[in-house]
């Protein structure tokens, strides 16, 4: 089933790389076939195996032989890991669908982000509105409505930490992190109330400052670089939910 996923969120993993594409450049997602940035070829269906193609065809396009950037690959790659490591933990439920989904909508944002320095809007409203219908619908199977309750809490824990920081440092956070904030903070109050939320935040700003302190290493610190937020707020999210767990009974062992 681990397996089935993986090969899954490879597919989906295509769709995150035409979507983080398109959407900041207002182009449909649905219509339309992908075509070589250089030449302009559209590209087939055999070409367009996640994965597979990239490394068969060496990274080029098989037309015009421009390099094929790795981040086409690098994304599908990333959603069939976190599709698989979704099932994995979830086991076949509707739990591990919308924390999949949840992942997917992470790697889109981490992509545009990253390229754009933007979490756009119309990804993050509709994927907290599908977020909330998805895990009400697992809360009532399982029976666990009190999650509910954990996942506003961490929203206003997530969310209103970074709106706070946003209002007295508005150079320092952006509202797309604010809004980013309250989608993370759902999805990690859902799985372990206000302790999971905590522990997202603190990885969130201790890998973005490990990641930071890197970069001004390797460019001596001369150039001011701008690093975006948005995809350590995506990493800390990530290790609170695999790993919080034993992290926070270590922690909570030593008090
Ligand atoms: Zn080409």
């Amino acid at each position: 089933m681990v397996v089935i996923a993986g090969f899954l969120g490879l597919i989906f993993g295509s769709f995150a790389t035409a979507a983080s594409y398109r959407i900041p450049r207002r182009e449909s997602i649905v219509t339309g076939r992908s075509r070589c940035p250089h030449c302009g070829n559209v590209v087939t269906a055999v070409e367009n195996v996640p994965v597979f193609s990239y490394v068969f065809l060496r990274g080029r396009c098989r037309h015009c032989g421009n390099a094929i950037s790795p981040r086409y690959p690098l994304t599908e790659l990333a959603t069939g890991v976190l599709f698989a490591l979704a099932f994995w933990k979830f086991g076949l439920s509707l739990r591990a669908v919308a924390y999949a989904a949840f992942f997917w909508v992470l790697v889109v944002l981490t992509v545009i982000d990253l390229e754009h320095r933007l979490l756009p809007t119309r990804v993050i409203y509709p994927s907290v509105v599908a977020g909330w219908l998805l895990l009400t619908a697992d809360a009532l199977i399982a029976n666990e409505p009190s999650r509910l309750l954990d996942a506003l809490v961490g929203m206003a824990i997530f969310g209103g930490f970074f709106f706070t920081v946003a209002f007295l440092v508005p150079r320092g956070m952006g509202m797309g992190d604010v809004r980013l904030a309250l989608l993370l903070g759902t999805f990690l109050g859902y799985l372990g109330g206000a302790g999971f939320v905590l522990l997202g935040m603190f990885m969130s700003f201790l890998t973005g400052a490990v990641v930071g302190g890197i970069a001004a290493v390797v460019t001596k610190g001369g150039r001011k670089m701008k690093i975006p937020f948005g995809p350590f707020l995506a990493a800390g999210t990530l290790i609170a939910i695999f790993v919080g767990r034993p992290v926070l009974d270590a922690y909570l062992g030593t008090l």
